[in-house]
């Protein structure tokens, strides 16, 4: 297993921003407490990758920082250079944790997770969709054709579920408030809705019925796993009401019923907005200690012991 970590990729921000910047670095230093020997650093996202699934003229101005202000207003950052490789380098963890997945069962970026960025526009702290990306990487490599992105932000992941409205090959499951952002929604492949203050019970029962379901009509080679901190009680963009440790039994059920299936699953730690940030860094850091319990190194023969997969005939729609 591989842990891939971006936080020597900061992102300057204005004092009093919303976003947690801060819990990225304070994550990977939880982890490298007991697995520095995984941790390791993604290459950046070339244009190439991130124009498989982004529109060419958005990933150039981006990149230029030609972007108009409307579009960075709803993207929620300012434009700089360290903006875009920050940006690059989260999509990087991914692929690389799918990679690293395909190896070896499990894969993981300590950040990631940017499910509202869609094909020509970014939004909510999202500027490229990661998860969307990797996905399509791991096809056009012939690494996996069929794709399962199971999404437990508590936020609807609408940009992949829009990347993705006509493709069958990958197949978008999001659990997430009915009543909180994105205000308007998109159609995932399988969408569940929560009202305001859901707790663990609720929550946990419908999510034992999405993921069969899901994983029945997926048939994925791959899964891609979104395992946001909001949905916690303590999360002042949440609106849910879970409990640490219904968030950890919401990875156990993630994680057993994949492994159920010999599905690879690669990790992004998604959103997160709790008060005090160490409440989001327990949060993330129990769902990497899981899957290190759940992935050993002896899973490594395991899977590599399987055939590859043919490339996938589908042809990106760019
Ligand atoms: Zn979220």
């Amino acid at each position: 297993m591989q842990i891939y970590s971006t936080d020597h990729f900061g992102l300057p921000l204005p004092p009093g921003h919303r976003f947690p910047m801060a819990k990225y670095a304070r994550l990977r230093d939880r982890v490298a407490a007991v697995a520095a020997d995984l941790l390791a650093i993604p290459e950046a996202a070339t244009p190439a990758q991130l124009s498989l699934v982004h529109d060419p003229a958005y990933v150039t101005a981006v990149m230029a920082g030609t972007l108009p202000q409307r579009a960075l207003r709803r993207i929620g950052f300012p434009w700089s250079e360290a903006m875009v490789e920050r940006s690059r380098r989260s999509v990087g963890a991914t692929i690389a944790a799918c990679r690293a997945a395909l190896g070896a069962g499990c894969g993981i970026s300590l950040a990631g997770g940017t499910h509202h960025a869609h094909r020509d526009f970014g939004g909510g702290f999202c500027v490229f969709n990661d998860a969307a990306v990797a996905a399509r990487v791991m096809q056009t490599e012939g690494r996996a054709a069929r794709i399962l992105i199971v999404d437990l932000d508590v936020h609807q992941g609408d940009g992949t579920a829009a990347i993705f409205a006509d493709d069958a090959s990958v197949f978008t499951l999001s659990l997430h408030g009915r009543d909180n952002f994105p205000f308007r929604k998109e159609s995932s492949r399988l969408d569940v809705e929560f009202a305001d203050g859901t707790g663990d019970d609720a929550y946990l029962s419908a999510l034992a019925v999405a993921l069969p379901t899901a994983l029945a009509a997926a048939r994925p080679d791959l899964a891609i796993y979104l395992a946001g901190a909001d949905p916690f009680h303590g999360d002042r963009l949440g609106r849910l009401s879970l409990s640490k440790a219904g968030l950890a039994a919401r990875d156990a059920q993630v994680f057993d019923a994949l492994r159920a299936r010999d599905v690879p699953v690669a990790v992004a730690m998604a959103g997160g907005y709790a008060d005090a940030v160490d409440d989001i860094v327990d949060i993330h850091f129990a769902t990497v200690t899981l899957a290190l319990e759940r992935y050993g190194a002896t899973r490594v023969l395991e899977f590599s012991a399987k055939p590859r997969i043919r490339p996938a005939l589908h042809v990106p729609r760019v």
